[in-house]
């Protein structure tokens, strides 16, 4: 087990308080970005807002950059660029739109940048702000599902503070801060269970994106709901720890706790287990990132155990949530299944949220693009863009098993 990069003596720590902090948040229109804004918004002297980014909300993001102040606004889509532009004109705000803009936006100067887009698509601009050097938060796991190594390489070779915000790996951190690495005997995530822990597979045959949309303990964008309903979001983590601590895979673990309290247990060689706990609120993680290596206030409910009684932990059923499994399987294989994953992953999603095929077949789906996907899985990529050639053909290959799938739903 190494060092995780944000212990480096290299990090660069925030800039002198005599200023405040230039921040951008990619993705900011979503469920990470709002509530980073939300903390930005209530300390305004602090933090100056440099870029927010957002997918197709030209609306939203309008009305944000304006509340923050922001520099530059980038729209992803570019058919919303001219609503983008007409809702900021007269502002002083510069309105950008498209791929290179978002990069360019990941790009600028800035002390702390905020990576929250949803899935691979986040993996250029985030791949730019860790190329700048700047302190990057990161939200968008899929990053490090997708490109791991070359990820983690680029984190290095820029010296670049890496702090995880999914509250999964930001409490590892906190748990793991100052030990020894050589110390540490295995890392257990936990899993709030998501709303069918204990539905049988009959049941969870019938699930609606309805019902897997509706997660009972966060509020969060709706991919990382329904691979919280999966347990497909826990294989994610799984991965994403694998790279963010080097730790092997059989050093990682996953515990149900449906009360989504303590939020990972990091296991010492001499029998100690330390545990980070709080409210499920993700502005606690995103607060630890934005105020590192100092701490902020949070405007979060606190944790009050006595009214909550008990805490209660189960082992995962891999049979009803076989994600975990496929999470071991790629980790296992390396090369570029784990891209392979992530875009099925992606694909699978989509396609129950189209109501295309069931919840089940969300990891039925995975599975049977990592089968046909031996070609492209074997091998390690030297790039992003063989990165992004291998997501691209592993999505083109769920997109077809898709049709097999709805072929074999007809006949039936
Ligand atoms: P979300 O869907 O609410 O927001 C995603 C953001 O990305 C939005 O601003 C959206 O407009 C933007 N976006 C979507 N597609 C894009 C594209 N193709 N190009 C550029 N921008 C695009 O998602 P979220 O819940 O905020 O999650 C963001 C990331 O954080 C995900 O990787 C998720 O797994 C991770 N995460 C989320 C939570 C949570 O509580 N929401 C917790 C831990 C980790
Ligand atoms: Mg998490």
């Amino acid at each position: 087990m190494t060092v995780l990069a944000v212990q480096s003596e290299t990090v660069r720590l925030s800039s002198p308080a005599t200023r405040p902090r230039r921040i951008s948040v990619l993705g900011a229109t979503g469920s990470i970005g709002e509530n980073t804004l939300d903390l930005v918004g209530r300390d305004p002297t602090s933090f100056a807002v440099v870029a927010l980014t957002g997918g197709r909300n030209a609306t939203r993001l309008a009305e944000l950059a304006v509340k923050h102040r922001a520099e530059l606004a980038v729209v992803a889509d570019e058919t919303c660029y001219a609503e983008l532009r007409a809702r900021l004109s007269g502002t002083g705000i510069e309105a950008a739109a498209g791929a290179d803009a978002l990069v360019e936006a990941a790009s600028r100067p800035a002390d702390w940048v905020m990576a929250a887009i949803v899935g691979a698509a986040g993996l250029k601009p985030t791949l730019a702000a860790v190329r700048q050097g700047t302190c990057t938060a990161l939200a968008n796991k899929e990053c490090l599902v997708s490109a791991g190594p070359i990820f983690m390489r680029e984190v290095a070779r820029h010296e670049t503070a890496l702090l995880p915000v999914d509250s999964e790996h930001s409490a590892a951190m906190q748990a793991m801060a100052g030990d020894a690495p050589e110390s540490i005997e295995r890392i257990c995530l936990t899993a709030s269970g998501g709303p069918f822990r204990s539905w049988s597979l009959a049941d969870m045959e019938e699930v609606t994106p309805k019902q897997a949309l509706a997660h009972p303990n966060w509020s969060m964008g709706p991919k990382v709901t329904i691979d919280s309903a999966t347990l497909m979001n826990k294989a994610l983590e799984l991965i994403e720890a694998h790279h963010l601590f080097s730790v092997p895979a059989e050093r990682l673990s996953v515990l149900i706790h449906p009360q989504s309290i303590v939020h990972c247990l990091v296991h010492y060689r001499d029998g100690s287990v330390l545990a980070q706990m709080s409210c499920p609120d993700m502005r606690t993680p995103i607060a630890y990132s934005l105020a590192w290596p100092n701490r902020m206030q949070a405007p979060t409910a606190r944790l009050d155990l006595a009214s909550l009684g008990a805490l209660t932990f189960e082992a995962p059923d891999e049979d009803r949530f076989p994600a975990l499994r496929l999470a071991r399987h790629v980790l296992a294989a390396g090369g570029s299944a784990s891209t392979v994953l992530n875009a099925a992953n992606e694909v699978a999603v989509q396609a129950f949220l189209d109501g295309r095929i069931g919840f089940l077949g969300i990891a039925a789906l995975v599975e049977a693009t990592l089968g046909r996907s031996a070609h492209i899985s074997a091998t390690s990529p030297d790039s992003v863009d063989e990165v992004l050639a291998i997501d691209a053909e592993a999505r083109a290959i769920a997109l077809s098993q898709l049709r097999t799938f709805a072929q074999s739903a007809q006949a039936r």
